[in-house]
């Protein structure tokens, strides 16, 4: 029998009550194997533009991608199918399903074109069911079909470039809903031994465990980093205190900071997209209730506030060190000009470039006794508090103070990172190709 490939793609799944995408993911890939499918690559998590108004969650897609045996077509399509209708949260409001299937081996530049633009802007269902009648493909969705757009996006986004690894260990169903139990040691641990091939692990600044999700989804902890071998070494390490279902080794474009495109001026923003723009602090910080700082930058043709919002936490305390003549380059999400605020770039990451010079102007320090001279009033001259003189001539002086800032770039903390947020500790491992780079045996446990 001729071998055919097939694209699934899947999103918006997953709701407020539970759920998650991922998940239906990993019981399809189980099912799959009933039909002998070879997988042609891990299943892919793509992140979407964090900064689209309508998202879920974590606004992650799926794409399972495989080849398999003609005469088991139709079974494959009804059990995708099946298992999205069953698994999807359709009655919710806010959850969108969608599903696509595509049988073909080529991914066209077009779709690749078209995924890249989901993750940096605003998409269209228009658009994305435009193309997916061009190409031929399946797809079917739910409430506003909005997961369509995320599904095609999945299946294109090939992944070529920068990429990263996230093992996912799901919880059995009675557990759903309670306190998740993992060995926390074992997770500061398993850290330290795997860094920095594995990030995200933890939030040094508030000494807390962050793999572990909070809320009603299945999932009880998802370990990131640079290789798949790298993530089931880190399994193997964390010590979980309740019974994992399943896991499954997933290839993402999560930490590779896949949503920022440098933006051209300060004046070109484009509400909803996520920017990496150049300019020089105009306005000095200023912190606003709720603990956020916030502070304007400008070039020749506009000039935007930034704002550190509290939990940035360091980055916080770096942006309200700024001043203004400061030449910086900030990351973040576009929002676009309300009525009383101008555009403003919620910070992601700040890099600082150049550090303008600090001075404060002083009184001079007396000749006499070198004690810091009194001004006595307008215009009235200088006085030495310690042995009387006074000085009519004497003018303040300028001095240069320290900076409390380095050049340099800077995160925010780790517990506000978005999952698309390249973390530091990625920085030097980026991935230019996906060369060398085999399935490993065992990417995924199986049960049956
Ligand atoms: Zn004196």
């Amino acid at each position: 029998m001729t071998q055919q490939t097939m694209h699934i793609g899947l999103d918006d799944t997953d709701s407020t009550k539970g759920g998650c995408t991922t998940y239906l993911a990993a019981v399809l890939i189980e099912k799959l194997a009933k039909f002998n499918v070879n997988f042609a690559d891990y299943p892919t998590l793509i992140r979407l533009n964090p900064n689209v108004p309508w998202k879920t969650r974590g606004n992650g897609a799926l794409c399972l991608r495989f080849t398999y045996s003609e005469e088991f077509e139709d079974d494959i399509k009804s059990t995708a199918m099946d298992l999205w209708e069953t698994q999807s949260a359709v009655k919710e409001k806010g959850t969108d399903p969608g599903i696509v299937i595509y049988k073909n081996q080529e991914i066209s530049a077009e779709l690749r074109a078209f995924s890249k633009k989901t993750e940096t802007a605003i998409v269209t269902l228009k658009e994305a069911t435009a193309l997916i009648k061009k190409l031929g493909a399946e797809a079917a969705g739910f409430n506003s079909c909005r997961g369509i757009i995320g599904a095609l996006a999945a299946i294109g986004e090939t992944l070529d470039f920068d990429h990263t690894f996230e093992l996912i260990a799901y919880r059995t169903p009675e557990n759903l809903g309670t306190k998740r139990r993992v060995d926390e040691g074992s997770i500061f641990e398993m850290d330290k031994q795997t860094q920095p091939f594995t990030f995200n692990n933890v939030d040094v600044e508030k000494g807390r465990v962050i793999i572990t999700p909070r809320g009603p989804d299945p999932i009880l902890f998802g370990i990131r980093g640079e290789s798949a071998e790298i993530v089931k070494k880190a399994y193997g390490l964390v010590k979980p205190l309740e019974s994992v279902e399943r896991w499954v080794i997933f290839r993402s474009n999560q930490g590779t900071d896949a949503h920022l495109t440098p933006a051209q001026s300060l004046g070109s923003l484009e509400p909803y997209s996520s920017v990496i723009a150049k300019g020089t602090v105009s306005k000095n910080p200023r912190v606003v209730p709720l603990r956020h700082v916030i502070f304007s930058i400008k070039d020749e043709t506009a000039e935007v506030d930034c704002a550190a919002y509290e939990p940035t936490g360091d980055l916080r305390k770096i942006a309200r060190e700024l001043i203004v003549g400061d030449e910086i380059e900030v990351y973040g999400a576009v929002h676009k000009a309300t009525a009383n605020k101008p555009v403003t770039i919620n910070l992601e990451k700040i890099s600082i470039k150049s550090l303008a010079k600090k001075t404060v102007s002083e009184n001079p320090l007396c000749p006499n006794c070198n004690k810091r001279l009194k001004s006595m009033g307008k215009n009235q001259g200088l006085r030495c508090e310690k042995c009387g003189s006074k000085y009519s001539e004497l003018k303040k002086t300028e001095s240069v103070m320290p900076r409390a800032l380095k050049v340099g770039l800077y995160v925010t903390s780790t517990r506000s990172q978005r999952h698309l947020t390249k973390p530091l500790r990625r920085y030097g491992l980026e991935k230019a190709c996906r060369e060398h780079e085999p399935m490993i045996d065992g990417w995924h446990s199986s049960f049956s």
